[in-house]
This record gives C-alpha cells, sequence and structure tokens, in this order.
C-alpha cells in the first residue's frame, strides 16, 4: 500500500504554487453563474494541523505557507506604511505588495486561521468547498484507507449534504465518470503523489480519456520536478496532447532549490528534498496568465532556499 501522507507535506512551496493556481482559476470559473462541478482526483485528507505530529515532523510548511505569512510585504491593494520609528521622509523604497494571486491564497488560508498564523492547513478539497456556491459540485477521490476516512470525517463536520461525493475509489480509473458534467462546466485537479512510477503514465492516460469525453473541460495537473525522465517527460507529451486537440494550455513552474545530492564532511550524503514543481493546465481561464506572471517571481524570491531558485511561466494554444 501506499506510504505517501500529504500531512507531511502540506503547505510546503509546492502546494502554495498548487493552491494559488486553483484558487486563481476558481476565482475566474465561479464568475457564472451556470454551476460548476470541480473533480479532484486525489483529494488527500482533506485539512492538516501544521502544529500537529505529521508536519511539525518535516516542517515543510515553514519553508512554504509560513514564510509567505511572515513576509512584510503589503496584500494587493493595501498602502505600503512607512517604518515604525522611521522620521525620515525619504526613507527606502516600502516593499512591492504582494501580487494580486499570493493576496488572494493568503486571504483563503488566513479564512481558515481567524486568529491569526495558520495552525490549520486546508488542502484542495477544503479549499474548493470554501469558494464553491451552493449550487456547485464537488466529486473527492482518495484512496488511501486512512486519508480516505480522515477525509470522510472533516467532510462530514461541513453538513454539505449532497454536494460533496467521497468516493474512495481510484481516481486515475473513476473519475472521468463525471464528465461532462449536466452543466457542461468542469475543473478538474489531477494530484497524485506520484510515488509509483506508473503514476506518470496514468495521468496521461487519465488527461487523454478525460479531454475525449469532455474536451471543454479546465483540467489542472500537479507534478514534481525530480531528475527522473517521467517527470521530465510529462509536461512535454501533455503539451503534445493539447495542442493536437487544439486546446489552449499553461505551464507554470517554481524551483526553490538545486536538485543536487551533497555530500558533507563526514561523507553522510543530504538529499534536498522535492526543488521544483510544476502545474500544467489545459482549457486555463484567460485570466491565469497574468496573475501567474506577477506571483511566480514573488514565489521564487520568497520561498527560494538557494540561488537556484526559478520559475518559468509558457502558454500555447
Ligand atoms: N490534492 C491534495 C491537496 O492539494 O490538498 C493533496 C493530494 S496528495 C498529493 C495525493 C493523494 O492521492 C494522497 O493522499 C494519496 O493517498 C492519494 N492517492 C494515491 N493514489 C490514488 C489513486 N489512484 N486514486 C485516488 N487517490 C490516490
Amino acid at each position: 500500500m501506499f506510504s505517501y501522507r500529504h500531512a507531511f507535506h502540506a503547505g510546503n512551496h509546492a502546494d502554495v504554487l498548487k493552491h494559488t493556481v486553483l484558487i486563481a482559476t476558481l476565482d475566474h470559473l465561479l464568475e457564472k453563474d451556470a454551476a460548476l462541478t470541480v473533480v479532484d482526483t486525489h483529494a488527500g485528507a482533506g485539512l492538516y494541523r501544521l502544529d500537529g505530529d505529521y508536519a511539525g515532523t518535516s516542517g515543510e510548511a515553514a519553508d512554504g505557507v509560513l514564510r509567505l505569512l511572515s513576509d512584510p510585504k503589503p496584500a494587493a491593494g493595501e498602502a505600503a506604511s512607512p517604518a515604525k520609528g522611521s522620521a525620515k521622509k525619504t526613507a527606502e523604497k516600502p516593499p512591492a505588495p504582494l501580487s494580486d494571486a499570493l493576496s488572494r491564497y493568503l486571504e483563503v488560508i488566513r479564512d481558515f486561521n481567524p486568529k491569526g498564523g495558520a495552525r490549520i492547513y486546508p488542502g484542495s478539497p477544503f479549499i474548493t468547498h470554501h469558494l464553491l456556491r451552493d449550487h456547485d459540485k464537488l466529486k473527492l477521490f482518495e484512496l488511501h484507507p486512512t486519508d480516505a476516512r480522515t477525509l470522510d470525517a472533516n467532510i462530514a463536520q461541513l453538513e454539505a449534504g449532497r454536494q460533496i461525493s467521497v468516493l474512495r475509489d481510484d481516481g486515475f480509473g473513476s473519475a472521468t465518470k463525471f464528465l461532462p458534467p449536466p452543466s457542461r462546466r468542469a475543473l478538474v485537479l489531477c494530484d497524485p503523489s506520484y510515488e509509483i512510477k506508473s503514476d506518470y503514465g496514468r495521468v496521461l492516460d487519465f488527461v487523454a480519456e478525460a479531454l475525449k469525453r469532455f474536451a471543454t473541460g479546465t483540467y489542472a495537473v500537479w507534478y514534481p520536478i525530480i531528475p527522473r525522465p517521467e517527470a521530465h517527460d510529462l509536461p512535454r507529451r501533455l503539451k503534445t496532447m493539447a495542442t493536437k486537440a487544439g486546446k489552449p494550455w499553461l505551464h507554470a513552474t517554481l524551483t526553490v532549490k538545486s536538485s543536487k545530492i551533497t555530500t558533507d564532511a563526514t561523507g553522510a550524503t543530504h538529499r534536498p528534498g522535492l526543488p521544483a514543481s510544476g502545474m500544467f493546465l489545459i482549457n486555463p481561464p484567460y485570466t491565469l496568465k497574468p496573475l501567474l506572471a506577477a506571483a511566480l517571481p514573488q514565489m521564487a524570491d520568497l520561498l527560494g532556499q538557494d540561488r537556484n531558485a526559478a520559475f518559468s511561466l509558457d502558454s500555447g494554444g
């Protein structure tokens, strides 16, 4: 059975990228009144405690969402206030405000933490539900027995009734049954853990099948950027698929550190952990690219851990 548990990684740099894209995409899709169905093929547990045992073990949120929350940049639209105690009118330039997409991401995280800080980190199911209207639907797939049980319990607290379905089933194999939804408007988030090499191929098969059933849906795939041929090929093959289908696409990546394995003076080797990740979207909202063009440099700047920090943003179709 799988060993991946998202609780160890909740709120890390990859979640910041993924959830910023998710929120910006949903905000746009929810501007129209017609019902939206969101299919989350790999839902995780839904909600995480950043002060809990799992998150505390790896502390990945410290280099992700928590860094953003402690940054002094004013939110978009807020005036930067001069430093306290500084009488000089010609003081240093105030920090540039946080981009709209990052401000919006932090606004959502703060909604879950009304007393400040970030004790609670919402996963994709809770972020999505937070933004959906009553007439929208959310379909959640989670295969890990423990996470599926936790997801069930977390979702039950929302008392959302039939708006949310939790399926303890294979997202790759079963999620296309919801496509196209009755309103013919859907966002599909495909966010596997890639702990099995075959996940890369299954993502491609899943997106190909989903596009065949429902060519106008919006598809968002997260993937890790690691030194592995399958990871390198995935965005390239998604791009080919979108281009062949005549669909627009968008590809955003965020690198926070080098992927090199290092050896210290004692001869011990250190693996760097996840250095980078990407989001590939087919039929993205047209509003997403300018939002990410402003947000990605700030993510690289604020979340970068060494001089390899970088981002890329590309689109086509
Ligand atoms: N989307 C979540 C979020 O952003 O908060 C995180 C999901 S986590 C990266 C991937 C999840 O997929 C894990 O909880 C894992 O147990 C689950 N999983 C793995 N294979 C699966 C499959 N074939 N179908 C459904 N869930 C699966």
